[in-house]
Parts: structure tokens; C-alpha cells; sequence
């Protein structure tokens, strides 16, 4: 099985707003861990959060996140001020799409953005929204062994 996201692009940093906005997108999803902070951290980067100011002015921005640790979502809801999903079992799309209904998002008119092809790439597909594969927020500080997966799975990616 190959997958072809949108774009694949090394951070968030490089996604071409005005280009998304060009064509008609109204609303970014963010996968949590490893796309706006480092893996089960639970903090986001003051760089992170000056982007996701300057995106969210054109743009409906939320986090659709598959994990469910109670204690962990706690943390994150104290410094997230816009929509989030956890327990998002992507690359399932019933929780995503309840979500975006919910928040009266027309998925057509989305962008799903993650480091995980065989969740966030194969979710948006699933869902019907552009897709952006992004390199881990912390890929060069991340230990060999978590590249080589990484490296792995993304012989799924088409480019
Ligand atoms: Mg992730």
C-alpha cells in the first residue's frame, strides 16, 4: 500500500498558508505528538505558538490526537486555547468526523497534518481532506533506533 500525502514537508514551519488559503482551505488539524510538540511532552514551543497565532487568523485550527492518556490530556487542555480531540483512533475517521461536525468544519475545505503516514496521511485520505506529512518536530534530537522506524514506515509514503 502506498501513500501520497499533499505535501511532504521537513516542519509546520514549511507549509505554504497563503497557497492552502489560495485553494480554498479553511481549517488545519494538527496531530499532537511529534507535529506541535515533542512527543508526550505536553508543552508547546513558544515558536509553535506564535505560528499557530498567525495561522489560526485565516485559518479553524484544532488538534486531533490519537492519545488518551487522562493525565496527559489534562496537561495539554491547560495550554491549548482551540479545539481538541483525543482518542482520536486515526486512522479511524468516525471520532474525526463527529469532531468536525461538531465544529461545523466541511472536511472537503480541511488539512490534516502529521509525521505519521499509516495514521495521520492514511486518516485525511480516509476522510477526504488534503494531507501533510511533516518530519518529527524533534527528529534531530530523536535516538537512532525511533529514525529507523520512522524511516521505515515512511517506505508507504509515495513521493
Ligand atoms: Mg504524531
Amino acid at each position: 500500500m502506498f501513500i501520497k500525502p499533499d505535501y511532504n514537508l521537513k516542519s509546520i514551519y514549511d507549509i505554504n498558508l497563503e497557497e492552502l488559503k489560495n485553494s480554498g482551505i479553511n481549517a488545519m488539524l494538527f496531530d499532537l505528538d511529534s507535529t506541535l510538540m515533542a512527543s508526550k511532552s505536553g508543552v508547546y514551543s513558544k515558536e509553535v505558538l506564535e505560528w499557530l497565532d498567525k495561522v489560526r487568523k485565516d485559518f479553524f485550527i484544532a488538534v486531533v490526537s490519537n492519545n488518551k492518556n487522562p493525565e496527559y490530556i489534562e496537561k495539554v487542555k491547560k495550554v491549548s486555547d482551540f479545539p481538541l480531540l483525543f482518542n482520536a483512533a486515526k486512522p479511524e475517521t468516525k471520532a474525526v468526523t463527529a469532531f468536525l461536525k461538531h465544529h461545523g468544519v466541511d472536511v472537503a475545505k480541511s488539512v490534516l497534518v502529521g509525521d505519521r503516514p499509516l495514521t495521520d496521511v492514511l486518516c485525511g485520505k480516509k476522510l477526504g481532506c488534503k494531507t501533510i506529512l511533516v518530519d518529527s518536530i524533534t527528529a534531530d534530537s530523536e535516538k537512532k533506533i525511533v529514525r529507523f522506524v520512522r524511516a521505515l514506515e515512511r517506505i508507504t509514503v509515495k513521493r
